[in-house]
């Protein structure tokens, strides 16, 4: 953990209003601990059994963000604890937390992560099943969801334009959709973009949280 790069990019996250989540996936609860001991709370994990795990290790202050991939048949085992849910790549996902939520009596606050990167591989909605998650949420008022916002991931390249051009798309269609009324009663605010190599152009795009890894807690394996 590098405690000096932390503090800069916190410093950054905070002269642009941006909130900063450390991503401590494959890292030893004693890196996260040593974090927490400076004052930082959010923390972004991509797997289910690795936040169990660790969860149990650290203080029950800590918000436990699910970045990640998440298969339906484990958002049960997350739903009594987790802060916020950023990858909500299908409608189905989507119903299947409502259900664990209401389950457990709570509210989850969760990002409609969209494809915006170039290459195929990355998880997202498209804007087709973006208006069947409104459609969804007009027609049905789920009460175990907050949709708080949305999250993206850009194409991974050293092409800074082509990155510029990714966010600027997704902060464009944020701002769209953040007036569309079938949101009213969701606390539509978020948007989760920016990671070690692309945080900058993150935040200059008007990214409003950025989870950033390898830079806080070094390279992984
Ligand atoms: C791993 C990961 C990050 C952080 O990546 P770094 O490059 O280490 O900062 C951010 N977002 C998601 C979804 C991730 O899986």
């Amino acid at each position: 953990m590098n405690p000096d790069k932390y503090l800069e990019i916190k410093k950054e996250c905070e002269s642009s209003g941006a909130k900063l989540i450390a991503v401590s996936k494959t890292k030893p609860v004693e890196d996260l601990q040593a974090l927490y001991d400076l004052g930082h709370r959010d923390f972004g994990e991509n797997k289910v059994q690795e936040m169990e795990d660790k969860k149990d290790h650290l203080p029950q202050d800590l918000r436990w963000h699910m970045i990640g991939h998440l298969q339906r048949n484990k958002v049960k085992y997350i739903a009594p604890y987790v802060h916020l849910i950023h990858g909500v790549d299908s409608l189905r996902l989507l119903k299947e937390i409502n259900k664990q939520a209401k389950k457990v009596e709570r509210r989850i606050p969760v990002l409609l992560q969209m494809h915006i990167a170039e290459e195929s591989s990355k998880f997202g909605l498209d804007r087709d099943e973006l208006e069947e998650v409104l459609s969804y949420l007009e027609s049905e008022t789920p009460s175990g969801v907050d949709v708080s916002g949305m999250m993206g991931m850009a194409t991974f390249t050293e092409n800074s334009d082509q990155i510029k051009r990714e966010f600027t798309g997704l902060a464009k269609l944020f701002g769209e959709i953040k007036a569309d009324t079938r949101l009213n009663g969701h606390n539509f605010e978020t948007l989760s973009m920016g990671m070690s190599g692309d945080y900058k152009i993150a935040l200059d795009c008007g990214s409003n949280m950025v989870r950033v890894g390898s830079l806080i807690f070094g390279a992984r394996n």
